[in-house]
C-alpha cells in the first residue's frame, strides 16, 4: 500500500494537471462518467445503507439516484460507513477532541470531523488515512502559489483542528494551526513570528488581522490569503486585500468534501475531478427554498422567465470510500457564474457561495412567497451604502428586517437598498428597523451577516 506521502504527491500532480488533460466541459462530463462507473458500484456495495437505499438502481443512471441529506445520514449513520463505524463512537471521539482541544485521537486510522450547522443539525464525517492524504494533495494543488517544491509557511485559523489538516506538513511546508476558540490577541505574536507566506482563515478573522496590520500592530507579508468557512463579504475582502497587498482567494470546503477553489482570475471553480455536483435550482416557479428548516415548507415564486442562477448542490464524491457521499444535498446556496472564466478551466464556475439555504430571505409576493437571495441583499450595502463596513440583517418575519450597521449613518440608504432588493424579487418591501452594530470580534462561531430567524412553517 502506498504511503501517505506518495498518495499526497500523486494526488497533487493529478489535480494540477486535470484541467490541461480534459480541456472542455464535455471532457469533464466524460471523465466523471467513466470515474463514476468504475468507482461507485464498489462503495455502494460496501455501505449497508447505500446497498439498501440504491437497491435496483443501475450505475448508468447514477445522476438520477435518490437524494440523501444530513437528516438521513445522521439517522442511518451506523449503517452508512464502509468500516462499520457507529455514530456513538464517532461522536465520543469528536466531542472529546473538542473539549480537550487535543485532536490526536483517532478511531483506528479513521479521523472524525463535525460539520457545522444550526444546533442539533450538525453532521459527522469520517475519513481514513489515505483519504486524508489525497485531500491534502488536492487542497495544496488548488491553493498553493507556485510549485509544491517551493517553501511555504501556512497559518491556518480554524475552529477545530483535525487529523484532516495535520496530513499536511513536511520540511518544505510548515503548517501551523491556530485555534479560533483561543482569544484573538493571543494569536498575534506567534503569527508574526511565523510570518506566513499563506494565510488561511474565515473572513471575519482575516478582516480583524487586516485591521491589526493596517494599524501597524501586526507585521506579516503573506503572498496569498485564503478565505474559508464563511461567506466572503465585499467590505471584508477590500479591507483584507488593502492591508496585505495580496489577493483574497476562496476555498469552498466542508467536512462533506473539498468542493471548490478560486483560480488565478479569482473565479471559484468546482473541483469536478473530486466531486460531481448536480444543481437543484432554487429560482423559478414553485420552488421550496425553505426546505432546509423543518421540512416541507412551500415557497411559491410567481412564474417568471428570469434565468436560473441559484442552486443547492447535490454532491457525489468520486473518491471517498470510508464514508460514501453519493447524491448528498448540502444546505448551501450557490450562484452559477454568468460567463465562462477567462482562465480557460473547463470546470464549472461559480459566482458565489451565497450562504445557507435556511438563511434565504422570503418575501410576500402577489401570488405567494418569493425568495430574496443573499447576493441581491448584499448589493444593498455594496451599491446603496458603500461606506458600510459591517452589518447584520435579521429577517424576523416576512415583512420585517432588523438591521444593525456600522457606521449608523449608512443605515437609511442600506434600508432602502434592502427594500429595493425585495421589490426586484417581486415581493412587498419590508419594514426595516435600523440600529447600531456592536463591536465585532472574531470567535469560534461562524459569522452570518444575513440571517432568517423565522420559519415558514410557523408563519
Ligand atoms: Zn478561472
Amino acid at each position: 500500500m502506498a504511503t501517505s506521502g506518495a498518495v499526497l504527491l500523486r494526488t497533487y500532480l493529478r489535480t494540477r494537471s486535470f484541467d490541461a488533460r480534459v480541456r472542455t466541459p464535455a471532457g469533464v462530463a466524460r471523465w466523471q462518467e467513466r470515474r463514476a462507473r468504475r468507482f461507485l458500484p464498489g462503495v455502494v456495495a460496501a455501505s449497508p445503507f447505500y446497498r439498501d437505499h440504491l437497491a435496483g438502481c443501475g450505475v448508468d443512471d447514477w445522476r438520477s439516484w435518490p437524494i440523501v441529506d444530513k437528516g438521513m445520514l445522521m439517522a442511518a449513520f451506523d449503517r452508512w460507513t464502509t468500516c462499520g463505524l457507529r455514530l456513538a463512537d464517532a461522536l465520543a471521539v469528536a466531542d472529546g477532541a473538542e473539549r480537550s482541544r487535543d485532536f490526536a485521537p483517532l478511531l483506528g486510522d479513521v479521523a472524525v470531523g463535525l460539520s457545522s450547522g444550526t444546533s442539533g443539525r450538525r453532521g459527522v464525517f469520517v475519513a481514513g488515512a489515505r483519504e486524508r492524504a489525497a485531500w491534502a494533495g488536492a487542497v495544496l494543488a488548488r491553493t498553493l502559489p507556485g510549485s509544491i517544491l517551493a517553501r511555504h509557511r501556512v497559518a491556518f485559523f480554524l475552529r477545530a483542528n483535525s487529523r484532516l489538516y495535520e496530513a499536511v506538513g513536511s520540511r518544505r511546508l510548515r503548517f501551523r494551526f491556530f485555534d479560533l476558540c483561543e482569544p484573538f490577541e493571543s494569536h498575534l505574536s506567534p503569527l508574526a513570528t511565523l510570518d506566513p507566506t499563506v494565510l488561511v482563515g474565515p473572513p471575519s478573522l482575516l478582516a480583524a488581522l487586516a485591521d491589526e496590520a493596517a494599524g501597524g500592530r501586526l507585521r506579516i507579508g503573506p503572498r496569498k490569503v485564503i478565505s474559508v468557512a464563511e461567506t466572503l463579504e465585499p467590505p471584508d475582502e477590500a479591507r483584507i486585500r488593502a492591508a496585505f497587498g495580496a489577493p483574497v482567494h476562496q476555498v469552498y470546503q466542508a467536512t462533506e468534501g473539498f468542493l471548490a477553489a478560486t483560480c488565478g482570475r479569482g473565479t471559484l471553480h468546482v473541483n469536478e475531478d473530486i466531486v460531481a455536483i448536480e444543481p437543484e435550482w432554487l429560482d423559478g416557479a414553485g420552488i421550496d427554498v425553505a426546505g432546509g428548516r423543518g421540512g416541507a415548507a412551500m415557497v411559491m415564486h410567481a412564474g417568471d422567465d428570469r434565468p436560473r442562477t441559484h442552486f443547492t448542490p447535490i454532491v457525489t464524491d468520486l473518491h471517498r470510500t470510508t464514508q460514501p457521499v453519493i447524491r448528498y444535498r448540502l444546505d448551501d446556496v450557490l450562484v452559477a457564474a454568468p460567463h465562462a472564466c477567462p482562465c480557460g478551466s473547463p470546470r464549472r464556475a461559480l459566482a458565489a457561495v451565497d450562504g445557507r439555504r435556511d438563511d434565504v430571505f422570503i418575501g410576500e409576493g402577489a401570488v405567494g412567497r418569493v425568495p430574496v437571495f443573499a447576493d441581491a441583499l448584499r448589493r444593498a450595502f455594496v451599491v446603496a451604502a458603500p461606506e458600510a463596513i459591517g452589518w447584520r440583517a435579521v429577517q424576523t418575519a416576512a415583512g420585517r428586517i432588523e438591521l444593525a450597521i456600522e457606521p449608523l449613518g449608512a443605515g437609511g440608504r442600506a434600508a432602502e437598498g434592502l427594500r429595493a432588493a425585495f421589490i426586484d424579487a417581486g415581493a412587498r418591501p419590508p419594514d426595516v428597523e435600523v440600529g447600531p452594530l456592536g463591536p465585532e470580534r472574531p470567535g469560534p462561531d461562524k459569522r452570518r451577516r444575513l440571517v432568517r430567524a423565522w420559519s415558514v412553517d410557523a408563519a
